[in-house]
């Protein structure tokens, strides 16, 4: 596992976070949602105990993208960073492509998998979810 903490920003700079405790889980999202927001076919987040993380610089504006749902980005840049749901409450997940060090979280599994785009094929064993069961504490 990646050593602590582990840190992370937007692509101007601007807007910094730290995770400082052990992350919860990784994971590939295919949602349509996630592809429109970030404009990459498949995205990789990181969930992290929203007490944990500490967002030092720039100012993250949100996006409430769908109800009791907040999107965070770069207020500067526009970079996306953050999803937060009251779905998962005390859990803040962050796009791994913005960590300091994304060589160190390999996802763990796919979620929304029904969602994908049939033409990107990513080779690997993991578990393949239709939609979010199969979360570390989604089982
Ligand atoms: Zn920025
Ligand atoms: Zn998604």
């Amino acid at each position: 596992m990646a050593a602590l903490p582990l840190e992370g920003g937007c692509l101007c700079g601007a807007l910094r976070y730290r995770i400082g405790a052990a992350p919860l889980w990784t994971g590939y999202c295919h949602c349509t949602s996630c592809r429109r927001s970030t404009g990459a076919p498949v995205t990789m987040f990181v969930g992290a105990a929203t007490e944990s993380v500490a967002f030092t610089g720039g100012e993250r504006a949100v996006f409430a993208s769908s109800p009791g749902v907040e999107r965070g980005f770069c207020a500067a840049c526009g970079t996306p960073l953050t999803y937060e749901s009251d779905r998962f409450p005390g859990e803040t997940h962050f796009y791994i492509s913005t960590l300091d060090d994304p060589q160190s979280l390999p996802p763990a599994f796919h979620v929304f998998y029904e969602e994908r785009i049939r033409w990107l094929e990513i080779a690997d064993d993991l578990p393949r979810h239709a939609t979010v069961t199969g979360r570390a504490d989604g089982e």
